[in-house]
C-alpha cells in the first residue's frame, strides 16, 4: 500500500501514514491534499477523491515525539487513549502485562493502560493466569501514531469500516 506524506500546517514534513489514514484526515477536514497521483482515485462508499501523495494538516500539531519515545507512564496513557486494555473503560493507571514480579519491565510493550478496578482485579498475574485477555495488543508508538494522536484522530483501530476494504 502506498504510504502519504504529511506536512504540518508551518509545511515541514511530519511523518508518513497509510493511505486509509490520509483519506480519514483529510475527508475530516484535518488535512488538505496538496499533491495526488494524477490518474489514481480513491473510491469506497461514498467517497472517490484523488488518491493523496502529500497531504499537508490545516492546523500546526506540536507532536508529542518524533522518534523512539521514551517509555512513560503517561505515554502508555495517552497511546491508549485512557481506554482500559481489558474492559475499554476509563483508563487512570498503568499495568504490567507480565506483572514486575514475574519480572515485566516497563517497556510499550508490557504496559498498557488500565482501569483502577481491572489492574487491582488482575494483580500480579498475566492476563492468561488473570483470564483477563487484552482487548488489543500494546505497540511502541512510531512518529505517525504520535502525530495522530497529537490530532485526536485515534490509534491503530479508528479507521471506519467502510476504508477497510481498500486496505
Ligand atoms: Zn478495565
Amino acid at each position: 500500500m502506498r504510504d502519504t506524506l504529511v506536512l504540518n500546517a508551518s509545511f515541514e514534513p511530519l511523518s508518513t501514514v497509510t493511505l486509509n489514514r490520509a483519506v480519514v484526515l483529510v475527508l475530516q477536514d484535518k488535512a488538505v491534499v496538496e499533491q495526488s497521483h494524477p490518474e489514481l482515485r480513491v473510491r469506497a462508499a461514498a467517497v472517490d477523491l484523488p488518491m493523496p501523495r502529500v497531504i499537508r494538516l490545516c492546523r500546526y500539531v506540536r507532536v508529542p515525539f518524533r522518534r523512539h519515545a521514551p517509555w512513560s507512564r503517561r505515554g502508555v496513557l495517552v497511546r491508549d487513549q485512557h481506554r482500559c486494555a481489558y474492559c475499554g473503560k476509563r483508563a487512570t493507571t498503568v499495568d504490567h502485562v507480565v506483572p514486575r514480579a514475574q519480572g515485566g519491565r516497563d517497556t510499550w510493550l508490557n504496559t498498557v493502560a488500565s482501569c483502577a478496578e481491572d489492574n487491582h482485579r488482575k494483580a500480579d498475574r498475566t492476563p492468561d493466569e488473570a483470564g483477563m485477555p487484552l482487548l488489543r495488543e500494546p505497540f511502541v508508538p512510531s512518529p505517525a501514531d504520535a502525530m495522530l494522536l497529537a490530532l485526536g484522530v485515534g490509534g491503530r483501530e479508528a479507521l471506519p469500516e467502510w476504508l477497510g476494504s481498500t486496505a
